[in-house]
């Protein structure tokens, strides 16, 4: 980790200064104490798992790339992953330990102190977050005024690294996430236009044909359907279902939860006392 950042980085618990030891650093304030690992600080209660040096993450885009590249901002990049390069005014921030992580931490309390940051990136991170809301707080928090943020997250996409994905937003719930921001523009990036939406459902509803022995007969009747023929059922019920409904709709739940329409919830208070 560059020596510079210490002065921005703070307890998450408390927001205290760190005395930074060779193996820790320890908060002055609440005496909370967080292990260094591979020379990384690991503001997490568990070790942090080192993901292979080989393991390289999908690029973040080339005007995304540039604005790195050029240096004049403190950048966080929340969630990088396993980067190509590594820039000498970006902190990479992970759960995990990739080649370039520079701090280790969960994005809804951030070791960093307030108004620090020119710009926050966070790609396809904010549906994997419990509290997305309290993530963008935190985000607002540790951007200097007028800092801005690049996001991308999920709208329709199917179950991805599962147990960790817990949103799909609209543009709505987008917005709602990052209401306490002046929004600029919230839009559909290239990375996210409807072709990447069929093309990524439907991989997974082939993987799901897969995973759940479905024939080749059978599993060749749903791919050979067309994509009129689905929006036709929708638009006339009458019409009858194409080859394949029945086949889709009777996978097992497993692999349903990964491209269904939606989920049923059924559940019950808790008895008093518990
Ligand atoms: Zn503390």
């Amino acid at each position: 980790m560059n020596s510079s950042w210490a002065s921005i980085i703070c307890c998450p618990a408390c927001r205290g200064d760190l005395l930074f030891e060779p193996d820790q650093l320890s908060c002055r304030h609440c005496l909370v104490h967080y292990r260094i690992q591979n020379r990384v600080p690991v503001f997490l209660s568990t070790e942090a798992a080192v993901v292979s040096l080989d393991h390289q993450s999908n690029p973040i885009g080339g005007d995304y790339e540039a604005i790195l590249r050029a240096g004049h901002e403190l950048i966080l990049h929340i969630g990088a992953g396993a980067t190509s390069s590594k820039y000498s005014n970006c902190i990479e921030f992970e759960h995990k330990i990739f080649r370039h992580t520079d701090v280790v931490g969960d994005a809804h309390t951030l070791p960093f102190r307030d108004n620090v940051f020119d710009r926050v990136f966070a790609f396809n991170v904010f549906e994997h977050l419990r509290k997305p809301r309290k993530a963008a707080t935190e985000v607002l928090r540790v951007l200097k005024p007028t800092g801005s943020i690049a996001i991308h997250t999920a709208f329709l996409q199917p179950l991805h690294e599962a147990p960790a994905h817990f949103f799909n937003a609209t543009e709505f719930g987008v917005r709602d996430w990052f209401s306490g921001f002046e929004i600029e523009k919230c839009h559909v990036s290239d990375n996210f236009g409807p072709g990447v939406m069929l093309a990524f459902l439907l991989s997974a509803m082939k993987q799901s044909l897969r995973d759940s022995q479905t024939s080749p007969q059978e599993e060749a009747r749903v791919m050979h359907t067309t994509l009129g023929q689905w929006a036709e059922i929708w638009d006339n019920r009458a019409a009858g279902a194409p080859n394949g409904f029945e086949i889709l709709q009777r996978l097992p739940q497993p692999q349903q939860k990964r491209v269904a329409a939606g989920f049923e919830l059924l559940a019950r208070k808790p008895a008093a006392g518990i």
